[in-house]
């Protein structure tokens, strides 16, 4: 349905309603407000289904709305799609015992649950939530808090997009006030390419998780913030050596900011662990007891 349409009708019913009110045509005036009053009703129900992104099932209505927003509350995905969906694009659950698969998904579910995802493309996929929120489960996996509660929002754009107040500079993937943004192109291809150390989702991921704790200061995981500073102090050191030319496990983009050297961090943590290791053994031991992970080790780790 057009956005215009959507506003023209029920203002033309509307004009037509006090028309005939001043009229005296009482009639006709309930008549143009039961009509406004059932299309208003047709707005609220007109809601667009969620499908599989390989293409079946879709029953999308197609619309020109701003986004698509979908209640995680209200996906009700069933345990098997959840599992098909991870095995099929999320390598770091598949390499979990079942213990942990259970776990995984366990908290995935709480996940999706408490968010609500705005989807800014005429049609949603069920991929877009799930594998979304694995990418939280994935860095939070050995936290006790995981759900992100300052994070009610997660925008998913087709692509690249203009930061709405910085135009001209497209971006992956950002966080603001309550919002996880993301393009879903560049988040694919962050799970496609495991071990090139680029992942959008555990980027933003790593930047909420941060906010939360240190900025919001509620929800807080207590490992994680008394052991940020031993972090910190490593990671400032090789901060200022990946500044020497030659050194170049993180990329020009990580040096911006300590922040951004943060969230590249989990990135290379998660998809280069050999390399952290080898080049910085004391910052991979540092994000190990943070984040309660190993990801040179699985077996045993993530015990929690
Ligand atoms: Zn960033």
């Amino acid at each position: 349905m057009g956005q215009r349409f959507k506003f023209i009708v029920p203002l033309a019913l509307f004009a037509c309603t006090l028309g005939f009110t001043f009229n005296n045509k009482y009639d006709d005036a309930l008549i143009s407000f039961f009509l406004m009053f059932a299309f208003i009703l047709l707005l609220v129900f007109d809601r667009n289904n969620i499908t599989d992104e390989d293409g079946s099932a879709f029953n999308t209505t197609i619309s020109k709305t701003p986004y698509n927003v979908f209640y995680g509350d209200e996906l009700d995905f069933s345990d098997e799609m959840i599992i098909q969906i991870l095995n099929k694009h999320f390598p770091y659950f598949v390499a979990l015992n079942p213990p942990q698969k259970n776990r995984f998904l366990k908290r995935l579910k709480a996940f999706i649950d408490r968010k609500t995802f705005k989807i800014h493309d005429n049609k949603g996929f069920k991929e877009m939530p799930v594998l979304i929120s694995a990418a939280a489960i994935q860095l939070s996996f050995g936290f006790e808090n995981y759900l992100l509660p300052q994070f009610e929002f997660i925008h998913v754009y087709p692509q690249e997009f203009v930061h709405a107040h910085a135009a001209f500079s497209l971006l992956e993937g950002n966080v603001s006030g309550q919002s996880i943004n993301m393009s879903w192109k560049h988040f694919l291809e962050g799970y496609q390419y495991p071990n090139d150390g680029q992942n959008v989702g555990l980027h933003e991921m790593a930047h909420a998780y941060y906010y939360q704790n240190f900025v919001c200061n509620e929800n807080i995981e207590n490992n994680f913030v008394s052991t940020f500073p031993h972090f910190s102090e490593t990671a400032n050191k090789v901060f200022e050596l990946e500044k020497i030319p030659g050194n170049d496990l993180y990329s020009d983009y990580a040096m911006k900011s300590f922040q951004e050297f943060w969230a590249e961090s989990i990135e290379i943590f998660f998809e280069k662990p050999s390399a952290m290791n080898n080049a910085y053994p004391d910052l991979y031991t540092g994000l190990k007891s943070l984040l309660c992970q190993d990801p040179l080790n699985y077996t045993g780790s993530m015990s929690r």
